[in-house]
């Protein structure tokens, strides 16, 4: 949110609030929840009512107030984006594929074909699990030791309810 915050203000932008929100997270399954659910009923409203106090800072601004720096917290100089793309995707079972074409069609970065079976275009995915979490068989899976590890250690760090946090605004 730092980076966001400073690519902002270099753009000419004034940041006067920042939010992190809770969602469920791409790697989240039924069996292995992380964050499952979220945003949630009371997230939905916190926001609505963060959404509110923004517009009425906004309508309160002065000229004077145009250069307030929004404190976020967070490391300069950012860190590095760690190892690099781990080239893994999921795969298709055979078995239970109806060849649907949903799981081709939330793809985000087309790297799913569907010609006569599903094919996967490996170095595209970003693993984001959209085709995973539509496919309406099951057959869309993860069987990459990896993936299920740090599903795993997610679910374990992130089993207590976190809320949100903002800055700039409180509720
Ligand atoms: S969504 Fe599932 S059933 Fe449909 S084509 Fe993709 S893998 Fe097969
Ligand atoms: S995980 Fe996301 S990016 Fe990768 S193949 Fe599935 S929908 Fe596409």
């Amino acid at each position: 949110m730092l980076e966001l915050k400073n690519l902002a203000k270099e753009l000419g932008f004034n940041p006067i609030a920042g939010g992190a929100f809770i969602g469920e997270h791409s790697f989240a399954t039924e069996d292995i929840p992380i964050a499952n659910g979220r945003p949630d009923r009371q997230d939905v409203e916190m926001a609505m009512e963060f959404g509110a106090k923004i517009r009425a800072k906004v309508a309160a601004l002065s000229s004077q107030d145009a250069h307030t720096d929004l404190e976020i917290p967070g490391r300069f100089p950012y860190e590095s984006g760690g190892a690099g793309p781990m080239k893994v995707a999921p795969v298709t079972n055979e078995d239970t594929c109806t060849v649907c074409g949903t799981c081709a069609s939330v793809c985000p970065t087309a790297a799913i074909s569907i010609n006569g079976s599903v094919a996967t275009d490996i170095p595209l995915c970003i693993r984001c699990c959209a085709c995973v979490k539509n496919c309406p068989t099951g057959a869309r899976v993860w069987e990459d030791s990896k993936m299920k590890e740090i599903a795993n250690w997610l679910n374990e760090k992130c089993r207590a309810r976190k809320e949100l946090q903002l800055f700039g605004i409180g509720l």
